[in-house]
């Protein structure tokens, strides 16, 4: 099973991957994941991703494409992945269709998480995540069981993104309107595209997301 989820920031890709990879043995491929952890190593790509990822613009087709290309042919993504934050731009997609195409895979669902943009700013203000095992968590909408401790690894140290703010999400907002959401009638237009109500409750939308994940044929 490959999975992409699609969504503006907030919208809640990471959260709802971090479940549907537990329940079906599929592995969450995050490019923001993967390029942060470039830039805190100060590896060349996170040199060259930085700046732009501080101002909320999106990272060269290029380098996110290298970054996809090599890390799906690893033996951890045999039964299959989620796709979270990629593909972002239409020329991502043909790469990735290319890729997959090389290996005679496809793409088998696209799942679009529907927000309305007005929930947004709150949903990334509020949110922060587990430092040891990337738990996502919101300060009003999704807290921890017991206050200070993740309750997936029962880690008690937590990390806010220096991209949420207020600022930068605007340009991140603009950036998924205007480079990202052109993906949506190009997965429609390949019969693979679904969409679920990123508006309800985390649980909610977890249940469509599996029957719109049942609903679907495997390769
Ligand atoms: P994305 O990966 O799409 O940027 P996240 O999964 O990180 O989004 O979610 C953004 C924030 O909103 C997190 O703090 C998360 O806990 C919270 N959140 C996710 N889904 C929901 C939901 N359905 N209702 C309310 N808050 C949510
Ligand atoms: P969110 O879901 O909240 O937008 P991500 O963690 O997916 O956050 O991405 C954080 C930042 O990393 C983006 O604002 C962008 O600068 C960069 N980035 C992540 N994935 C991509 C991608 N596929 N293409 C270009 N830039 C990306
Ligand atoms: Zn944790």
């Amino acid at each position: 099973m490959k999975l992409i989820l699609l969504g503006p920031p907030g919208a809640g890709k990471g959260t709802q991957a971090k479940r549907i990879e537990r329940d079906y043995g599929l592995v969450q491929l995050s490019t923001g994941d993967m390029l942060r952890a470039a830039v805190a190593a100060g590896t060349e790509v996170g040199r060259q991703a930085g700046e732009v990822m501080a101002a909320g613009r999106l990272v060269p087709d290029e380098i996110v494409v290298s970054i996809i290309g090599e890390r799906i042919v690893l033996p951890d993504c045999a039964k299959g992945f989620i796709l979270d934050g990629f593909p972002r731009t239409v020329a991502q997609a043909e790469s990735l269709d290319r890729l997959l195409a090389e290996k005679e895979r496809r793409i088998d669902r696209v799942i679009e998480i529907a927000v309305d943009v007005a929930a947004l700013v709150e949903r990334i203000s509020g949110r922060f995540s587990c430092t040891r095992c990337g738990a996502a968590y919101h300060d009003r909408f999704n807290r921890p069981q017991v206050e200070g401790v993740c309750d997936v690894c029962g880690g008690a140290e937590f990390t806010r993104r220096q991209d949420d703010n207020a600022d930068t999400v605007a340009a991140r907002l603009k950036a998924y309107r205007e480079e990202t959401a052109p993906l949506l009638p190009y997965y429609a237009a390949r019969g693979v595209l679904r969409s679920v109500d990123g508006m309800a409750d985390i649980d909610e939308v977890t249940r469509q997301l599996r029957s719109a994940i049942d609903g679907s044929g495997d390769n």
